[in-house]
């Protein structure tokens, strides 16, 4: 039997997968349909201005310890900037700076500090975070958890007051989840919170790129899988899963080519892998059909590059508008004497904005940026890229939770990844990484 592992899909997680694969001395091959690798987290080079460009600003928290590892085993930390504790700067339209400045003492008290300390909060409001602490135990109490709850049912219960919620609670719920928090998973918020708020201080901090996200990672993870003398196929789609007396033998590609493997990691989205499996294979594996079926949620990005700088945070969080992220480019890239001043505005949960025309997306966007910073009125647009990524993840729904598959299926030799999976976390990286290098694991096993 042929002796190497396949690996499907070039994103976290197929990378994640591969890496540990071949680091452990695993001949391995990873086949990414696209012609570059990153998945849905990747850049490209803008031409009128040199800047790259991501498909949507991703970032990463403390609390990803496996994608952190990952990254090191690379050699991709130095491209990353730590945050020292956990602060985010907020705006809203009546033009009220708060932040969210957590002090340097352990967890959870540099939250409750640093809630307690937010300007833009009541003293009522910032009193209810006291409450949080006993919702937690109280969920994991009760039998069945936080299971079938919304995570608007969660901090209601939790004693969390209308204004803690909406200025707080669901700017952290869009953005971990992408999911409004009338839809989201209360189970998956509160995971968000337990690991990032509450176990220890260095986990909340974010952590941003300095670079394009494709320059993150991207190469240096091909060139760490090469290097230990696997392979990494670009442009190369995998059409069908062979199987034979109930194990995988290989995979067909587009052209026609068969490959032979003795296992093999599917790390691409539900409905790809729906589509590369027999019916009948489809049958014995019904997680994956129903996960096929299921909502996305869609993020919009809207890059501009203006006369003036407008912004002198990173980033800022924003209330109360369309826009909920503002990202300064020029703070966290090295652009050099690039053209303009580059702010990347961020949107989940973006259905609003889907299929609408590009001047009314700017046109918004813009409108909000006004409400918030009055220089902006005079500023000139000299360029700008807006990126709808429709299906940037899986509508994490209670309904969702209880049908994510895990690593294992009824093939001794066939292994489940990648974000929609049942990791435990939010569709994000570090569920991707965690979900990739778990199916690597179980796979070297012997599973
Ligand atoms: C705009 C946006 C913003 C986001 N922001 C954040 C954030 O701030 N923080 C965070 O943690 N997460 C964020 N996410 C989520 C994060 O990007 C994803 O969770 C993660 O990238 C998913 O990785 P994956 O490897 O599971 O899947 P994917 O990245 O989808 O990778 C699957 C790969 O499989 C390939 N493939 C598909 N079919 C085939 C085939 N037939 N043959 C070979 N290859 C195939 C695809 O081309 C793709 O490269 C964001 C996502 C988007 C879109």
């Amino acid at each position: 039997m042929d002796e190497k592992v396949i690996v499907i899909g070039g994103g976290f997680a197929g990378l994640a997968a591969a890496q540990s694969l071949s680091r452990s001395g695993e001949p391995v091959m990873l086949f990414e349909r696209k012609p570059h690798l990153g998945g849905r987290a990747y850049s490209w080079v803008d031409k009128k201005t040199g800047d790259e460009i991501d498909n949507g600003q991703h970032f990463l928290m403390g609390c990803y310890t496996e994608t952190l590892s990952f990254l090191k085993e690379i050699g991709s930390t130095r491209k990353l900037y730590f945050q020292p504790d956990l602060r985010i700067d907020f705006l809203d339209p009546d033009r009220r700076k708060s932040s969210l400045a957590c002090p340097p003492l352990p967890a959870p008290f540099h939250v409750l500090f640093g809630i307690l300390r937010m300007r833009s909060l009541s003293v009522f409001d910032r009193l209810s975070s006291l409450l949080l602490g006993w919702g937690l135990v109280r969920s994991a109490l009760r039998r069945n958890g936080t299971d079938r709850e919304t995570a608007i049912e969660w901090l209601r219960s939790a004693g969390q007051s209308e204004g803690i919620r909406s200025r707080l609670w669901d700017i952290v719920t869009l953005a971990t989840l992408n999911e409004r928090p009338e839809r989201a998973s209360a189970k998956l918020l509160v995971e968000v919170i337990r690991q990032a708020l509450l176990s220890d201080r260095s986990k909340s901090r974010m952590v941003i790129s300095r670079v394009g996200l494709s320059s993150l990672y991207t190469d240096d993870a091909r060139r760490a899988i090469e290097s230990k003398g696997g392979s990494v196929r670009s442009d190369a789609s995998v059409q069908q899963i062979l199987f034979d007396e109930g194990r995988v033998r290989g995979v067909r590609l587009a052209g026609g080519e068969t490959i032979a493997a003795r296992a093999i990691i599917s790390a691409v989205p539900a409905p790809a892998l729906s589509a590369m499996l027999p019916e009948k294979v489809l049958e014995r594996l019904p997680a994956v059909g129903r996960c096929r079926d299921l909502k996305t949620s869609p993020i919009l990005s809207v890059n501009i590059w203006f006369d003036r700088p407008l912004l002198s945070q990173p980033f800022v969080g924003l209330h109360g508008l369309d826009v909920q992220w503002i990202f300064n480019k020029d703070r966290i890239h090295s652009r050099g004497d690039r053209m303009g001043h580059f702010l990347s505005f961020v949107v989940s949960n973006a259905t609003s904005f889907l299929d609408r025309p590009r001047e009314e997306i700017l046109g918004r966007v813009l409108s909000d940026l006004r409400r918030l910073i009055p220089e902006a009125k005079e500023a000139k647009v000299l360029h700008s890229v807006i990126v709808m990524e429709r299906d940037a993840t899986i509508s994490q729904t209670p309904d969702t939770d209880s049908i994510r598959p895990g690593p294992v299926t009824p093939y001794r030799n066939f292994f489940l990844s990648g974000d929609w999976t049942d990791t435990g976390l939010p569709a994000t990286i570090e569920g991707a990484v965690r979900s990739g290098r778990r199916a690597a694991r179980i796979c070297m096993e012997g599973h």
